[in-house]
């Protein structure tokens, strides 16, 4: 996400509004994926409804429907009910068996192809009920929308397609139907269901957009919680979490891990002579640096307060983490931002201390020795890291790593 200033994206979204359910993009791509993470009960839960209620239907018509006195138009519309039972009823299961193994992102879909196939289903059974003169049809639709289109009705476009699908599928079936009463039975059916489909449509938008300011409230908190709102890094209470956490996974995966402690120089100074609020740019200027150091996952670039950072770098090898150190101090150089009152440089510098995770080392001891080397970088000139066991600038060769507090070697 972008630097936020005070103002996070999510907060800058609730105040725009989003009157047609839709986000900027990148928020409503993570929107959709949020969804999609959620939507494997839910998808269940409505499949495992629909198929209780098309079962509790196909008993209740084998139970009370007696075929032994139909003439042969009637038997033949009694055999395509009984084959419709068992195709929805597959199509439910194979909905259950999809929604147990596909990926996230195939959930949606499954989930309109079960109410596209329930509304196909209902509306044929219907007019077999007609065509057949069995009685409580209109009972038949008030379940199968209770079932179907309340649980749907969050998403109001899967209610649409839905539904609309739905009515069509009423006056498809009605408009073919032999018998005119049939077909006119059909075509009133379809209007009530349209009206009953509006008004869970208006539910529908609004149980929505409650969902939607839902995720923007719960992501702004999450996302103040975790950041720093000057510069919208992770925060300290984030960067503890997360040094924890690496230094438990590369002890346990035994692989590297590096932490880089930094330190503008002569801030104090600058704030004097250029204005707290150019400070805080400078402070924003290079977030961006850092960040552009802590791009794989379980990287990170934390501000842990006032002038000072820190980049998490996991499975980094003690070389590229060292080169990574380097590159910052120089980055940081190359940006080349006045500064009128440092005895340095003229323009804004920063130092540093790096140290290597080492078998048994707690998240404690790592940062102590980052620290310790941070130190030692801001009393050796400044403007430098002094990065753990490493060799002067330009060697090539790597010594190993020292116990805590061993040798290191500054270099800009
Ligand atoms: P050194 O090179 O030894 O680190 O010197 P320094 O002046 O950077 O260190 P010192 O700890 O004396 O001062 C840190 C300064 O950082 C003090 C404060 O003015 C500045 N600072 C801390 N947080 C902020 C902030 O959010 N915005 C601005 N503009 N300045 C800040
Ligand atoms: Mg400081
Ligand atoms: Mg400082």
């Amino acid at each position: 996400m972008d630097p936020l200033g005070s103002e996070t994206a999510y907060a800058r979204q609730l105040q725009q509004g989003f009157r047609h359910l839709r986000f900027s993009a990148a928020l409503e791509a993570q929107y959709q994926d949020e969804l999609a993470m959620r939507m494997r009960p839910r998808v269940l839960w409505l499949a495992a409804v629909a198929l209780v209620v098309w079962l509790g239907f196909s008993a209740f018509d084998a139970w009370r429907i007696d075929a032994s006195d139909f003439d042969p138009l009637r038997q033949l519309t009694y055999d395509r009910l009984r084959e419709l039972r068992l195709g929805v009823g597959g199509v439910i299961v194979g909905v259950i068996l999809g929604t147990l193994r596909l990926p996230a992102r195939s959930l949606r879909p499954l989930l309109t192809g079960l109410g596209v196939a329930m509304a196909f289903g209902t509306a044929a059974s219907v007019y077999a009920y007609k065509a057949l003169g069995v009685t409580e049809e209109a009972s038949v639709l008030v379940v199968m929308m209770v079932a179907l289109f309340l649980p749907l009705g969050l998403q109001l476009r899967t209610q649409i397609v839905v539904g609309v699908f739905f009515v069509v599928c009423v006056v498809a079936i009605g408009l073919q139907a032999a018998q005119p009463l049939v077909a006119e039975a059909m075509l009133r059916a379809a209007a009530v269901l349209t009206i009953a489909l509006a008004v869970l449509a208006a539910g529908a938008y609004w149980g929505e957009y409650l969902q939607r300011e839902q995720f923007l409230y719960r992501n702004d908190a999450q996302w103040l919680a975790m950041r720093d709102g000057l510069t919208g890094l992770h925060n300290r209470r984030m960067f503890t979490h997360q040094l924890d956490q690496a230094v438990r996974q590369a002890q346990r995966e035994q692989r590297p891990l590096a932490l880089v402690l930094i330190d503008l120089d002569h801030f104090k100074p600058y704030n004097d002579a250029h204005g707290h609020p150019a400070g805080d740019e400078v402070l924003r200027r290079l977030a961006r640096v850092f960040e552009r150091f802590a791009t794989r996952p379980l990287d990170m670039a934390a501000r842990l307060g006032g002038e000072e950072f820190a980049l998490l770098l996991y499975d980094s090898t003690a070389s590229h983490a060292r080169a990574s150190a380097q590159a910052v101090v120089h980055a940081v150089r190359q940006l080349a931002l006045p500064h009128g009152a440092s005895p340095v440089a003229a323009v804004v510098t920063i130092s540093a201390g790096g140290a290597l995770l080492q078998l048994g080392d707690t998240p404690h001891a790592l940062y102590g020795r980052a620290d310790d080397l941070l130190y030692q970088a801001k009393h050796s000139g400044r403007d430098r890291c002094c990065f753990e066991g490493a060799p002067e600038v330009g060697r090539t060769a790597v010594t190993p790593a020292p116990g805590p507090g061993g040798a290191a070697v500054s270099g800009t």
